[in-house]
């Protein structure tokens, strides 16, 4: 058992040393551009795209599915600017809404 979790540590530790080495960096990155452009455009599912982008953008073809994707994507728009809190209810509503769809208060009046 020891020499099983042992022979593990070795293997992740060249692992490691394998992508901070220069000739593995730069491969390294291209293949996380996908993931990289999703994180600087502030998209939305910027989760889910790295994971993908970890899990099948070695396929190739996968890669280029998930690089438009993560520039495509729509963005992640905070809360606060989609939605507001009912004033009798205090649910989220939509900041654009007349009447509240929980307690069918009248916005337009306050
Ligand atoms: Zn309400």
């Amino acid at each position: 058992m020891s020499t099983f979790v042992s022979e593990i540590l070795r293997l992740n530790a060249e692992l490691v040393e394998a992508i901070l080495n220069a000739d593995y960096a730069l491969p390294v990155l291209a293949y996380l551009i996908p993931s990289a452009i999703a994180l600087l455009l502030k998209k939305h599912n910027v989760r889910i795209i790295f994971i993908c982008n970890l899990l099948f953008g070695f396929t190739g073809i996968a890669w280029f599915v998930i690089l438009i994707w993560a520039v495509v994507a729509p963005k992640n728009i905070p809360v606060k600017q989609i939605a507001k809190e009912c004033d009798r209810c205090k649910e989220l509503i939509r900041t654009s809404a007349t009447v509240c769809h929980h307690c069918h208060q009248d916005l337009k009046k306050s």
